[in-house]
This record gives structure tokens, C-alpha cells and sequence, in this order.
């Protein structure tokens, strides 16, 4: 039997839904129209077909959006003078600074720099540490985007085996996090691990967070897996691809996200909503008062 695809469209829908409802309760508690800065150095295909579909997103849902370029020459002095200089801007509630830098600058240590009430990535020292120690934090909208769509369609994680690959800050380690907050056993796998299938045949549920096209083939699965795919690969060719090898994985997977289609549109809608819940933190001045612990429904108080 071909696998179910999981389409990230209807969780989407329902989002939008409640993001724009909360956009109203933020205007209405004196809250500034929240608006994202997504910060990019030098050029990146990824990063740029990221930004591509987070701006549709946003248009439509009524966020405004502003692009900011900086050249690959970038020095690390230059970008955090620009992040500090957002982090006052008034009329920007949330920052992304778009992956991968370029390698002479160290992602971390730049992130420092960003006011964790902004942090709509969730990637700062203050949320990522947060978030691990299970406290009210913005969280990676990726992870927390695939784990809505687990929920939306039904799929059950308490007690299950998680196979991850990917151990990065944005993607594989908060997800190893919140996978295991939902009382998961996970196993992360990472570029050192090896035996890979061994490891994700292991896995009723697998999520492919390596950013490598076609990492995941149907002999590295047990028939009936459910694949979730956050890779986001641009071929030479153009063309948009997962970490899957989507078609082979068709007949053997009980169930696969689509990539464009999957956990993409998904992630989109949770950047919107951090967002809106960064105009909150930015209002009340701390992460405490903003409940990102709900799932699809935020509550602010
Ligand atoms: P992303 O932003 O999609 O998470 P990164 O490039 O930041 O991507 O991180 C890629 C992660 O995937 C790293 O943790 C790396 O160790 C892992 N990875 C990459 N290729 C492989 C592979 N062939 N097997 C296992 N893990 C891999």
C-alpha cells in the first residue's frame, strides 16, 4: 500500500487561523504590528528559497516583512552591530538570521548578541537552554512545526522510537528535546554515527534533519515507518528536494511528508506565530508571561 502523505496545507490552515487571531490580542494589549527581520550575509540558495516562502507566508497572514542583506565580507563586529541595532528598533518584534552563515563567523557567538525576546528561532543561548530545561521559550519553529503535524494527523509519541539525524541548533537537537518531552526514546544521529540504518530501521517514527538529498532510502527503514523530512535541498537542477528518497520510500513507509508541501508551510505558520508571541515578550519584557508551551493555541497573559 503507498504511504500516506502527510500534507502540511491543513495544519497550516488552522494556524493561520489562530496567528491571526493573536495578532488582534497583541494590538489590542498595546502591542506594536509585529513585523520580521530576516537577516542573510553573503548568498545561499537554501536560505534563499527559506526566505522566498516565509515572505508568501507572511504577506498573507498580514506580518510585515523586512530583507536584510549583508555582504559575504561581513566581520563578526559588523553583524552584531546590526543585530544589536534590531534588537532596538521599535518596529521590528522578531529577528531571523538565516542559515548557514558564512564560515568565517561563528553562529553562536553572534547569537549572543540577539535579545532573546526577538528570537523568533529560538537559537540563543537564553531559549535553547530554556527549551531543554522544559521552561517557556521561543521555540525552533521547524521542530515545533513537525511535532504539530505529528499531532494534526493523530500520530502518537509517547513511548515510541524516534530515530533523528541531525544534531543541529536550528533543526535535529531542540527536536531530539521536545521529542523527548513528549516521553519519546529518541536516538540522535549525526555525521559520526556509524551505522545510520541500523539506527533508522530502529525507528517507528524517523525525522531527516541532515540536509542531504536522498540520505534516506527504503532499506534503511522497517515497513510501516513514518518519515518526516525537514531537509530543504536545492539541486543544481532547481529543484526543491528532502532528505528522503521520497519516490523508493513510497511503498515502505506507512507514511511521508512531501518536500515542498510537508513540514515546510508548517514551519512558516510557526515562525508567524513566535512572531506574534516575540510582540508579546517584547511587551511584557521577559519570556515568563507568554505561554509558548501551548501547542496550537497560545495563550497570553
Ligand atoms: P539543518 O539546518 O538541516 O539541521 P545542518 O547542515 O546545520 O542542517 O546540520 C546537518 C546535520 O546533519 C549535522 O548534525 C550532521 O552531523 C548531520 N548529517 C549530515 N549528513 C549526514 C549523514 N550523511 N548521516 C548522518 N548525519 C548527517
Amino acid at each position: 500500500m503507498p504511504a500516506q502523505i502527510l500534507r502540511g496545507s491543513e495544519v497550516a490552515a488552522a494556524l493561520r487561523e489562530s496567528v491571526v487571531a493573536s495578532i488582534a490580542q497583541l494590538t489590542a494589549r498595546g502591542g506594536r504590528l509585529p513585523a520580521l527581520a530576516t537577516l542573510m550575509v553573503g548568498e545561499n540558495p537554501s536560505s534563499e528559497a527559506y526566505r522566498t516562502s516565509i515572505v508568501r507566508t507572511f504577506k498573507r497572514i498580514g506580518i510585515a516583512h523586512q530583507p536584510i542583506n549583508l555582504p559575504e565580507s561581513t566581520t563578526e563586529a559588523q553583524l552584531i552591530e546590526a543585530l544589536v541595532s534590531l534588537n532596538n528598533d521599535e518596529t521590528v518584534t522578531g529577528v531571523l538570521t538565516l542559515m548557514p552563515l558564512p564560515s568565517h563567523l561563528r553562529a553562536e557567538t553572534i547569537l549572543e548578541h540577539l535579545s532573546p525576546l526577538k528570537d523568533v528561532d529560538g537559537i540563543t543561548p537564553t531559549n535553547a537552554g530554556r527549551l531543554h530545561m522544559g521552561l517557556p521559550s521561543l521555540r525552533p519553529s521547524t521542530p515545533q512545526g513537525g511535532l504539530e503535524l505529528l499531532d494534526h494527523f493523530g500520530i502518537e509519541l509517547d513511548g515510541k522510537d524516534v530515530t533523528v539525524v541531525g544534531r543541529s541548533n536550528v533543526v535535529g537537537r531542540p527536536l531530539t528535546s521536545l521529542l523527548m518531552q513528549r516521553n519519546a526514546t529518541v536516538t540522535t544521529c549525526h555525521r559520526h554515527t556509524r551505522d545510520l540504518a541500523a539506527h533508522t530501521r530502529r525507528g517507528e517514527i524517523v525525522c531527516l534533519a541532515a540536509g542531504a538529498p536522498k540520505l534516506l532510502t527504503a532499506d534503511m527503514i522497517t515497513p510501516g515507518t513514518i518519515v518526516i523530512d525537514f531537509g530543504v535541498n536545492v539541486l543544481d537542477d532547481g529543484q526543491l528536494v528532502g532528505d528522503a528518497d521520497f519516490d523508493d520510500l513510497q511503498e515502505t513507509a506507512a507514511a511521508i511528508t512531501p518536500v515542498p508541501g510537508g513540514t515546510g508551510p508548517v514551519t512558516a505558520l510557526v515562525l508567524a506565530r513566535n512572531t506574534v508571541a516575540a510582540g508579546f515578550a517584547c511587551l511584557s519584557g521577559d519570556l515568563d508571561h507568554v505561554d509558548f508551551v501551548r501547542l496550537r493555541q497560545p495563550v497570553f497573559s
